[in-house]
């Protein structure tokens, strides 16, 4: 077992600083030691336009923030993902913890160095995956979106089974086993932060238990109680300590409480007295796409105003304006990128008449001689270089150049998406881009 050695690696200065200038583009070297900081630009409506500012540079917002699991976006290399304009990673601290281990991605000075990414980083508290992978070991299933078969598979890891061997809750913390050997590892609040302090991200989360659909109202409300005091000791934990990489880094607070209304009230008003740098919204939101509108109309407009807010693990095109609408400010998901290695690509039939849908699958016989992109007026490299029937070609020939190629696609469709809603919402047409992304009726 690794654990948070609690200082300084003396093996940070051995970096050099002409090592760090030979990272990825980006923002190379420029590190601003102190800044973390949120401006709200503009609002329309609940929606925001704002801008968030961390040591590794300056982000506008909303952005969608690309899930690098592993401390890798799978399949590709940090210049690639920075070439589609791509800002923010998000890295999972239960994986990172486990393989490697935390001490060693701390001797490199942090996750930015240990991967070459220099742009902004988010690490979850681990919590999430404790639960949602011991559940899943526990069911025999070998990933987080096939323990209820047939259920989306983009919101797959909002499905958490209750009471499984693999994980013990008290009021302390968590008690897991490894997914990897089965070792036997404890999390708690002190733990996570510790945790994430080595890794070094510059937004870090509060530990916190996610709770199923499958747990009831009296056990949502027990754990929620239980989340919030995790969150006060994540905080006093957070603010005990200091940095280990010569930069500040941000804590957020996580707003649970079910598909219930009064906890998840509760929740945003406890959550957001509390002195966080921004607050994420996490654990179950409901069966439903109404369901899940439903727990953000409840939550946003109970937070602190001048704070980011981030929800977890969403990242659909129709969430997404449905999120920003509300007040969301930053999203990640796993579903861009993992759709690409299947072969999936995003497209929008508003800027191209010759798709229709949202997505295509490369793989399909009828584009074994497409001559043209994946999206005509695309200008990522996959697009401007090559054609639907190469693409095609390397899936059907298992070549790893095209879950490479097909990545590139849906990064830099999110991205590009990201950049026509902030355009909108500083044009005030936001309503307008939604209803014609979406092929909706335009509402006001
Ligand atoms: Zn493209």
């Amino acid at each position: 077992m690794t654990g948070p050695s609690g200082r300084a690696p003396m093996e940070r200065n051995t970096v050099t600083e002409q090592a760090v200038q030979a990272g990825p583009p980006g923002t190379p070297g420029r590190i601003a030691a102190d800044v973390f900081g949120f401006d709200v630009v503009a609002e329309r409506g609940r929606a925001r336009l704002g801008r968030l500012r961390t040591p590794h540079g300056a982000v506008a917002t909303p952005a969608f923030v690309a899930v690098g699991t592993q401390a890798t976006v799978k399949s590709l290399a940090p210049e690639a993902v920075a070439a589609t304009r791509t800002n923010l990673l998000f890295a999972n601290t239960y994986h990172l913890y486990l393989r490697p281990g935390a001490d060693l991605v701390a001797r490199h000075g942090g996750l930015h160095r240990f991967m070459r990414w220099d742009a902004p980083i988010l690490t979850d508290s681990g919590g999430f995956q404790v639960f949602s992978l011991g559940a899943s070991i526990e069911h025999g299933v070998g990933k987080i979106g096939n323990i209820f078969p047939g259920e989306d598979q983009d919101r797959g890891r909002r499905r958490l089974a209750a009471g499984s061997g693999m994980v013990s809750v008290d009021e302390d913390g968590v008690v897991f086993k490894s997914h990897i050997d089965g070792s036997r590892h404890r999390f708690d609040p002190e733990t996570s932060i510790a945790v994430q302090r080595q890794l070094g991200a510059d937004i870090v989360l509060a530990f916190d238990e996610c709770t199923s659909p499958l747990h009831d109202e009296a056990y949502t409300r027990r754990s929620l109680e239980r989340t919030h005091r995790w969150a006060a000791r994540s905080l006093a934990a957070f603010q005990a300590t200091a940095p280990l990489h010569g930069y500040r880094q941000a804590l957020y607070g996580i707003v649970q409480g079910g598909a219930f209304r009064d906890q998840r009230e509760d929740s945003a008003r406890f959550v957001g007295s509390l002195a966080f740098d921004g607050i994420a919204i996490g654990g179950n939101l409901g069966a439903t796409r109404a369901d899940m509108h439903a727990v953000l109309d409840w939550t946003l407009p109970l937070l602190p105003a001048d704070r980011p807010r981030h929800l977890l693990g969403i990242g659909d095109v129709e969430s997404i304006f449905e999120a920003v609408g509300r007040g969301v400010d930053t999203f990640d998901c796993v579903m861009p990128t993992r759709n690409a290695r299947t072969g999936t690509l995003l497209v929008r039939p508003d800027l191209d008449a010759g798709v229709s849908g949202g997505r295509l699958n490369i793989t399909n016989a009828r584009f074994q001689s497409d001559l043209g992109p994946v999206q005509a007026g695309c200008d990522c490299y996959t697009c401007r270089t090559f054609s639907r029937a190469y693409l095609r070609h390397l899936f059907k020939a298992g070549e790893s150049l095209g879950p490479q190629l097909a990545t590139i696609h849906n990064l830099r469709f999110m991205a590009r998406l990201m950049e026509d809603v902030r355009e909108a919402l500083a044009d005030d047409t936001f309503l307008e881009l939604r209803a014609r992304v979406l092929r909706s009726p335009l509402e006001r």
